[in-house]
Parts: structure tokens; C-alpha cells; sequence
């Protein structure tokens, strides 16, 4: 079956990743997410990985939310890869192109603008200031008494010289030699949130950015995503965790569930009662956007969880104020 972008979207932002990844974009602690360079593995993206789990899966996360179009991506660099080990640690040398030794001598061309003189830059060299080899007059003035010329290369294999070099590369690892045809050639990219998801997004697909603020603002600690350890050892996420208290630290944790249906399942009812079994908070909140089934509500009152069911990020804010604020 064919999906359309939009459907793609918003199963996309009901997905906690993404969910973790745009709340990076939308608090601003990322505006354009930029690759870094790792000298073994080529570029890597730190901040996806610590959300996916690896490398690999942190390039393929990004592939599919470009596709559906949450991000736009700018081509970053190209990264040249070994063709014999894979390795990204590449250096590129300037040949000569008779005899493809890189113990290239690269000068600059001066030309005296009086008497039409040309040749390399050493031969005008007179301790450091330039004079014209044939004439002899001094020249001082760049684009006045002299201008450059461009490039000389002269080989320090064979002897020969040349304007153009030709480019190979060297793997530092395995130390062998190849040319451009045989690279293995890739774009790297660097994203940034794309205007019409962060609209989406806005109108309550992703709320944790605005409700940590609130939260902040009045005199909460808090973590997003938060990652608690269990009685049983296991760490739990959580999409936000809120603490206040000095002696007895008191902790709320609250998680988001969303849905392009009517009403939120049960599902996220009973995931957040597994996680609050093994780490007891104080206190657990549900916000379903919209609404939460009848079920689920039945599920919440038993486990004692606080549902907050919700149009918009407004109204999530607005009603946990009542039950948060309230105590
Ligand atoms: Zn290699
Ligand atoms: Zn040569
Ligand atoms: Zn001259």
C-alpha cells in the first residue's frame, strides 16, 4: 500500500525517537544538527546515536525522517572511503601527471608588469624582498609592479613541471594508493527541522519542549527524556521526570501518548504502569492528545495514574497546572 508523506509524518512523531530528536530542534539545544568527523568511521552523528542506539541505525533514522519530509538535509562534505579496507582515514596527494610521483614542489608565477618577465617566485626572491631576475628592478607593489600568475609544479622525481596535478589518495591505514574512478564516494549531510513538520508539530504532535518549560518556570528539576533505574536494575525512560524538594526529593514522571484517531489506546497506559511498577515515583501522569478510551481510563484510575487528556499543548499546560501545581 502506498502511504502518503503525511501519514508517514505523523506515525513518525508518535515514535519516541522522533519524538526525543524534535524536542532537540524545538527547545533549540539543536538548530542544524552537523555531522561529526569521526578519522575511523567517516562522519558520525553523536547526538542521534545516544537516541537510536549505533551508528548505522542513527543514518537510517535520519534517512527515513528526511523522507517523509520532517528534515531537510544541505550536502556537509563528501567522504572519501579506502576501496581496498573501507577506511575513512584518506589523505589526497597532488601527483605529477608524468610520472605520478606526489613529491611535488608547488610555486607560485610572478610577473614583473614592467618588462613581462615570468617565472616562479623563489627565482624572484632576494632575502625577503622581490626583484626582478632579469631587469632587476624591485618589485613592491602586488597588482601594481608585479602580479601573480598562477600555479608552477615542478616534480622532484622526474624533473618535469607542470600547472595542473593530477589528485590521488592514500589510505593512512593500509597505506595503499588509488585514484578518484575507484573511491568510494559519500554525501554526508547535515539537517535542519523542516518548516511545515515544526508547524505540525506546533499544533500538539510533540509537547514535551513547552511543558518542560513550564515546568522549569515554576521551580521543578527536570529531565527530558528522563532515564530512571528500577528496583529490578533496568533503566526506564520516561518522556519528562520532574523534581522538587530538597530533603525528600519528590518525583513525577509523565509520559505523552499522541494519536491521529479519536482516542489514545490503552497501550501507553499499560507501558508506563510496567515502567512505575519498578521505579515508584510519587507520582505518574498520562497527557493524551486527544482523548483517552474508556479502557484506558479504567486501566489509569487502577494504577493509580493521572490522565490529562488534551486538544492542544495549551490545554496539556493549563491542566497539568491543576493536577501538578495542586498538591
Ligand atoms: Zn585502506
Ligand atoms: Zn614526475
Ligand atoms: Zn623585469
Amino acid at each position: 500500500m502506498l502511504k502518503t508523506d503525511k501519514m508517514q509524518r505523523l506515525e513518525l512523531y508518535k515514535d519516541r525517537n522522533t519524538q526525543v530528536l524534535l524536542n532537540k530542534f524545538l527547545s533549540d539545544e539543536i538548530s542544524e544538527l552537523e555531522p561529526v568527523y569521526d578519522p575511523k568511521l567517516g562522519y558520525r552523528y553523536p547526538t542521534v546515536e545516544t537516541i537510536v542506539g549505533d551508528a548505522s541505525s542513527a543514518e537510517t533514522f535520519l534517512n527515513r525522517l528526511h523522507a517523509a519530509g520532517i528534515l531537510e538535509r544541505r550536502l556537509y562534505d563528501k567522504i572519501i572511503y579506502c576501496s581496498k579496507c573501507g577506511s575513512a582515514n584518506i589523505s589526497i596527494h597532488h601527483c605529477c601527471p608524468y610520472c605520478k610521483s606526489f613529491d611535488v614542489q608547488r610555486s607560485a608565477l610572478i610577473e614583473h608588469v614592467k618588462c613581462g618577465y615570468m617565472d616562479v617566485e623563489e627565482n624572484f626572491r632576494k632575502g625577503n624582498k622581490l626583484a626582478c631576475p632579469k631587469c632587476r628592478e624591485e618589485l613592491k607593489k602586488l597588482d601594481v609592479d608585479y602580479r601573480k600568475a598562477g600555479m608552477w609544479c615542478a616534480c622532484k622525481d622526474c624533473g618535469k613541471s607542470f600547472d595542473i596535478p593530477v589528485a590521488a589518495h592514500f589510505c593512512r591505514d593500509c597505506h595503499t594508493n588509488f585514484i578518484f574512478e575507484d573511491a568510494v564516494i559519500k554525501d554526508v549531510y547535515a539537517y535542519r527541522l523542516k518548516k511545515e513538520a515544526k508547524e505540525e508539530v506546533a499544533k500538539g504532535w510533540v509537547l514535551i519542549a513547552p511543558i518542560r518549560e513550564f515546568l522549569i518556570e515554576n521551580g521543578f528539576e527536570v529531565e527530558s527524556p528522563a532515564f530512571i533505574k528500577g528496583k529490578s536494575g533496568a533503566n526506564h525512560m520516561f518522556d519528562i521526570a520532574a523534581y522538587k524538594g530538597e530533603a525528600t526529593r519528590k518525583v513525577a514522571v509523565i509520559d505523552l501518548a499522541t494519536t491521529t484517531e479519536n482516542t489514545v489506546t490503552e497501550q501507553p497506559v499499560i507501558a508506563l504502569f510496567a515502567k512505575i511498577f519498578d521505579v515508584s515515583p510519587d507520582s505518574a501522569y498520562l497527557i493524551a492528545i486527544p482523548t483517552l478510551g474508556e479502557n484506558g481510563k479504567k486501566m489509569a484510575e487502577l494504577y493509580n495514574i493521572k490522565v490529562v487528556e488534551a486538544q492542544n499543548q495549551k490545554e496539556a499546560i493549563n491542566a497539568l497546572k491543576d493536577k501538578l501545581l495542586k498538591k
